[in-house]
């Protein structure tokens, strides 16, 4: 059987998820999971947090908290969340000795085959304190789009910009300290290698790659593609390997296929598969269950979900390694999406501005939460979140209109097996069509399956109902149900006996059961 895998990076191990991290990759991922599974594929579903980055010391110096602490709890606070609105990834990435050892395992083999090189490259140094300063270290003006910012990828044109280009280098750490460019030996996978097969690879993805990727594609093939650094001088992140390099760190955000390797292992030894990984669980480095599945032989599709400003380490770099490495499946789509907002302000963990899954779910059913969060989901461009107009929306949308399909269909609850007409298994397999579009990696879209739930729902809504055809009405109700299953989990799984997903409906007959209710938002 055909193996989806689908992957939503986690992200940086700095506090809680907020509604913008849910709205965009993780709701949909775990919603194209769900879907690929209740139809009958095979499907690892895997996420985590990022551990490594130096987002996480900036933060903890904010905070005054210790860095270790900050990524420790933040871990815990990322799966408290995903967990309260629904989200069940089967594996999920945390720090531990086993990570570090497939991270190490993974730059061992690239630097094995020949694949990195070691490069003079210019750093902002602080002499004050002797410490080179890249990514979260440094702010600065983005060379490509003017933004200010911090070095790496850019927040706002998602290139990724080297430290020691950034305009005015000026340090995080210790602002008023003078900065200088100082240069330093490091390893880095040599993109422009990569320009001709990047150029087919991304060529053959046009036609389902949102706007964003593909004109950070256009324009990152229009210009030379950069030395991307391997390791870093800098004292925070897993230990380079690599004697020509003592003392340096890999670079966090060069680690994402490694990263992605290790969470489809983690997913695939939760579901049962032990064949890949060492007995001791410790796998001395090797993780030999993420090269198994991600093996050209296996030939899984690896799908990924992440913001937009992810697009150039997963996209981009993520494909060139796997190029360098070879003998691997490339992915078959990117899913990306824009900034979410609240009330017209970007969420942003490092800016301490953080509205959790976890708070709102407290408050509001979850699935009203995920099917709102759907309905605006930032899919092509920035949305909005307000409470306000969640409640107005759900209200009328989404609890209203079902209760009172509900009511209208448990009013046949008693009557036995009614007849299906063919007009009605027609019907359904027109339903089954709409929702498998949203749903389908290739044009994933949560907006577009919120609003055919709502369609379809206004639709039996309307359904005058009479015992001619009270058969066909519940029988739409049904496989309604099952389409906005994976959006609506509590509901589906208190309506329906089980959660497949047919291609097709074949019912001549529908025996009608009572169906649950939705609560309001401001129970
Ligand atoms: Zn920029």
């Amino acid at each position: 059987m055909d193996r989806t895998m689908v992957i939503a990076p986690g992200p940086t191990a700095n506090g809680d998820l907020h509604l913008g991290h849910l709205a965009g990759p993780f709701l949909s991922a775990d919603v194209c999971a769900r879907y690929a599974r209740a139809a009958g594929r095979d499907v690892l579903f895997g996420t985590g947090v990022h551990f490594t980055q130096n987002y996480i010391v900036t933060t903890a110096r904010r905070l005054g908290v210790d860095p270790e602490e900050l990524r420790v709890r933040s871990g815990g606070q990322v799966e408290e969340t995903l967990a309260a609105v629904g989200i069940e990834p089967d594996g999920f990435v945390r720090f531990d000795d086993r990570y570090v050892g497939s991270v190490r395992a993974f730059f061992e083999r690239l630097h094995g085959l020949g694949r990195l090189r070691l490069r003079v490259v210019p750093f902002p140094y602080a002499p004050r304190t002797g410490e080179y300063l890249t990514d979260a270290y440094v702010r600065g003006g983005c060379p490509v789009c003017l933004a200010d910012g911090c070095a790496g990828l850019c927040e706002n044109c998602g290139h990724w910009i080297a430290s020691g280009e950034l305009t005015d280098p000026r340090s995080t750490l210790n602002p008023d300290d003078p900065v200088e460019l100082r240069e330093r030996e490091v390893l880095v996978l040599p993109l422009e290698e990569y320009r001709e097969a990047l150029g087919a690879y991304f060529a053959r993805q046009a036609a389902t790659m949102r706007p964003r990727l593909a004109q950070l594609v256009e324009e990152l093939l229009s210009r030379p593609l950069p030395d991307y650094p391997v390791t870093l001088p800098i004292a925070w992140g897993i230990p380079a390997p690599f004697p020509e390099v003592a003392g340096q760190v890999i670079y966090s955000d060069a680690e994402t296929v490694a990263w992605s390797m290790h969470c489809t292992a983690l997913a695939a030894e939760h579901r049962g598969e032990t064949d890949g990984a060492a007995e001791d669980g410790s796998d001395g480095g090797t993780d030999g269950g993420a090269d198994r599945l991600w093996s050209a032989e296996a030939g899984a599709k690896v799908v990924y979900f992440f913001g937009s400003d992810a697009s150039f380490a997963f996209a981009v770099v993520g494909v060139a390694m796997l190029m360098a490495l070879g003998e691997h499946v490339l992915p078959e789509h990117f899913v990306t999406n824009e900034f979410y907002e609240l009330d017209h302000d970007k969420f942003s963990s490092s800016r301490g501005h953080v509205v959790t899954g976890r708070e709102l779910a407290a408050e509001v059913p979850r699935d009203l939460v995920r099917f709102y969060l759907a309905a605006t989901g930032p899919d092509y461009q920035r949305t909005n979140f307000t409470r306000g107009a969640m409640a107005a929306v759900t209200d009328a949308r989404l609890v209203r209109p079902w209760n009172r399909v509900a009511a209208k269909a448990d009013g046949w609850a008693d009557a036995g097996p009614l007849p299906v007409s063919a007009r009605s298994r027609t019907a359904a397999a027109r339903l089954l069509e709409r929702f498998a579009a949203a749903y389908d990696p290739r044009r994933f879209s949560l907006t577009a399956a919120a609003f055919t739930l709502t369609e379809q729902l206004a639709r039996l809504d309307r359904w005058e109902v009479s015992a001619a055809d009270a058969g066909d009405f519940c029988h739409e109700v049904e496989v309604f149900l099952r389409c906005a299953a994976p959006l609506l989990i509590d509901l589906a799984a208190e309506g329906l006996t089980d959660g497949g997903i047919p291609a097709a409906s074949h019912a001549t007959e529908v025996t009608p059961g009572r169906l649950p209710r939705l609560a309001g938002a401001d129970r």
